[in-house]
């Protein structure tokens, strides 16, 4: 798509409308993931966003690790996520942050709302809290702690980072309102205790700010302009402007909310693909089935591809879900014009072509790409023993079938046209051989007196090489709810991963990891980031080449 013509999304609009206003000098944008798993197609969405607005801007996008429950979180996961990040092109100004870097100013703006008395030291146990909380439809009550002085507020919350209490029972809250219709703004904890080593302060403190306490502070530190997050957080908007406003920062950052992007019959949620990965379904955070960027990876999405994806599904407030061919459909057209067309056979038959010279090797000239001329073309080698796809011979033709049938005359692509003379087949009526014999005036597939309705790829019996290639389908087993509704486990489906050897042009064995490749008729596939090695490469079918997928025409 092309930027200049789209009209502006709502959060471009905020942003004109706080610049015009003054409200915002600069642009600063963030991605704020916690270390607790691997990135998936959504969390691009989320970066794409942040990164494309600071570019936009001519600002700058921060990435920030928000890693204030040490509970789960894990370096493995920090080294991830930065490096996904990069993969996608977007580049973070200065060091990566951390959330925990400021434990010392979360601190300190905790003491800051106890001397103005907007916060307080509570005993109440996590279960009188909720109580005491009340509901949708009734008013909370006031904490008995409510009106500490501020004395002794300050001693006790001293008292809670010196350690001297138990993991629950004593929590900061603030003071806002019991009876305010927003649950979140009745006296929130801001701060718990919790004797837990954190993966980067270790055991510095013993007490964690809550996330709505230190999400606009890590912000507000950092200079973010627009704290751009997802809808289920439109509710802790107010808390996140009280917090702004106490604390009294000159510029407030402003939060933002925009719709999560779904994927229909896809594993999306970072708690389910972490089940799939432990429960060893799939193979690794970085399977090639799974949405994680690591995955989409190595299942060889370019990061353009996911641009464009993200450009399509745009930016709003409304909630849906959108379909997996989109996706497919933006590698497709990514690719297209990128990357050579090679044959490749991936399930075999064997063609003798009876009247072609036993040992003759012939080189045919075969352009590397009709769309893109520049990509040139390349010498491919045909010989006497070829092997083509076994579903482009039928004994018995059905209807419309233009391909290798008894009496057939077809194009092998760029060789020659070849009118097959019949089959043998094993004891079980397998076809084991097809026989044909070629015209040998028709050279590089041209012939100006008579024309065929069929053209077939092939690859040399002798000169070919054996490469393993995987086929994949959806890990959502599609005939069913992408959830079981009792179990709450992913529907897999068993069939998502088939494994073939495929007979491929010798070219193809110098295929570098990540390289990726059209094989005619059979899809877009990609040299396995992983599993391929030196001369052995291993491919993976990124998408086919047909597509349900049209692009809504505005
Ligand atoms: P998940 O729901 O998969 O567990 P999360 O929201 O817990 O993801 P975080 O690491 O907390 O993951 O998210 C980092 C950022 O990515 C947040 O700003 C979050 O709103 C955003 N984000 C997460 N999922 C999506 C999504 N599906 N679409 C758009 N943005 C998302
Ligand atoms: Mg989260």
């Amino acid at each position: 798509m092309d930027g200049e013509t789209v009209s502006k999304n709502f959060i471009e609009n905020i942003i004109d409308e706080d610049i015009r206003e003054g409200h915002t000098k600069e642009v600063v944008t963030r991605f704020p993931p916690e270390p607790n798993g691997y990135l998936h197609i959504g969390h691009a969405k989320s970066i794409l966003l942040n990164y494309g607005l600071s570019e936009e801007y001519n600002g700058a996008f921060h990435l920030r690790f928000d890693d204030t429950n040490p509970t789960k979180e894990k370096n493995e996961f920090v080294d991830s996520i930065q490096k996904d990040v990069e993969w996608l092109g977007a580049k973070w100004e200065g060091e990566v942050r951390f959330a925990s870097d400021y434990f010392p100013q979360m601190y300190e703006a905790a003491v800051k709302l106890i001397k103005k008395g907007k916060a307080y030291v509570s005993d109440l146990n996590a279960e009188q809290i909720r109580e005491y909380r009340g509901t949708l439809t009734e008013p909370g009550k006031n904490d008995p702690n409510r009106d500490r002085s501020v004395e002794e507020n300050l001693q006790l919350f001293e008292d809670m980072k010196a350690g001297k209490y138990e993991d629950g029972s004593m929590v900061l809250r603030a003071k806002i309102d019991m009876s305010s219709s927003n649950i979140n703004m009745r006296d929130p904890i801001l701060y718990r205790v919790a004797h837990i080593s954190h993966h980067r302060t270790g055991d510095t403190w013993c007490i964690y700010p809550m996330y709505d306490f230190a999400h606009p502070i890590e912000d507000a530190i950092e200079g973010i302009s627009h704290s751009i997050c997802t809808l289920e957080f439109e509710d802790h908007r107010p808390l996140y402007n009280w917090v702004v406003t106490e604390l009294e920062y000159e510029y407030p950052p402003k939060q933002i909310e925009f719709s999560k992007l779904y994927l229909e019959h896809v594993v999306t949620g970072k708690r389910y693909i972490k089940k799939l990965v432990e429960t060893g379904i799939v193979d690794g955070w970085d399977d090639p089935r799974l949405v994680s960027l690591s995955g989409l990876r190595r299942r060889g999405f370019t990061p353009e591809s996911i641009k464009k994806f993200c450009e399509l599904v745009g930016v709003t407030k409304s909630q849906g879900a959108v379909e997996y061919p989109m996706l497919e459909y933006c590698i497709r057209e990514d690719l297209k014009p990128k990357v050579k067309r090679m044959m490749a056979v991936l399930d075999p038959v064997k063609l003798v072509i009876d009247n072609y010279p036993e040992d003759q090797v012939e080189y045919m000239d075969v352009p590397n790409n009709q769309e893109n001329e520049e990509l040139g073309s390349r010498k491919v080698p045909f010989t006497k023993e070829l092997y083509i796809e076994r579903e482009d011979f039928m004994e018995e033709p059905v209807k419309k079938y233009f391909r290798m049938f008894p009496g057939n005359e077809v194009r092998l692509m760029s060789a020659y046209f070849v009118t097959c003379t019949g089959c043998e087949k094993d004891e079980n009526g397998n076809v084991t051989v097809i026989h044909g014999t070629y015209d040998p005036e028709t050279r590089g597939g041209n012939c100006n007196t008579r024309k065929v309705k069929g053209t077939i790829h092939w690859v040399s019996a002798t000169e070919g090489k054996q490469v393993k290639a995987r086929l994949y389908e959806n890990i959502v087993d599609e005939s069913k709810p992408v959830y079981d509704e009792e179990t709450g486990e992913v529907n897999v489906n068993p069939t998502s991963l088939t494994e073939v050897c495929a007979v491929v042009e010798p070219e193809l064995l110098h295929a570098e990891k990540e390289d990726r490749f059209q094989f005619v008729r059979n899809g877009y596939f990609v040299a396995d980031l992983k599993d391929s090695e030196e001369g052995k490469p291993v491919f993976n079918r990124i998408v086919s080449l047909k597509s349900s997928f049209k692009l809504p025409t505005a």
